[in-house]
């Protein structure tokens, strides 16, 4: 999910934001740093049911406004463009991105990774799941209790 990978590339360690923002093949700009953190207080907002400050993200999508495109090759497609410079339309996307999960019941369903030391955010396929990543947090946690049971 674009929006929880955003929110993700802050991480308690490290900011992987101008790495990831390359990945996704959009420029880099300081606003986007800015943009994460409004992107990430609205869903956690969303999620626990209260208003969040959608302000900024209505901002940032009016600062490139969508228009679909009709193309032919062989049959007619169509694909959605944006007006605007390059930075405006990477703040866009990724406003459009978090206004598809704030606007989806899958908002109320995500979670802040139990393990000690993580903040990171998903969307459990399961709703028992307490881990962003079993594999590593969940081991980790699981490991932790181990030795706090057989230290003595
Ligand atoms: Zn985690």
């Amino acid at each position: 999910m674009l929006a929880i990978d955003f929110v993700n590339t802050l991480t308690s360690e490290d900011d992987h934001l101008e790495e990831w923002v390359s990945s996704q093949g959009l420029p880099w700009s300081e606003r986007l740093r800015e943009l994460r953190g409004q992107v990430e207080a609205a869903v956690l907002a969303a999620r626990d049911g209260h208003e969040p400050d959608l302000a900024p993200l209505n901002a940032a999508l009016r600062g490139a406004p969508a228009y679909d495109v009709l193309t032919w090759s062989g049959a007619v497609e169509m694909s959605r463009e944006r007006e605007g410079d390059e930075v405006a339309r990477a703040l866009a996307v990724l406003a459009g991105a978090a206004a598809e999960l704030l606007a989806s019941p899958a908002v109320r369903k995500v979670k802040t990774c139990e393990a000690p030391g993580c903040r990171l955010l998903f969307v459990p396929a399961h709703p028992r799941r307490r881990w962003c990543d079993p594999a590593t947090c969940g081991n980790r946690v699981r490991v932790a209790r181990y030795y706090q049971r057989h230290k003595d």
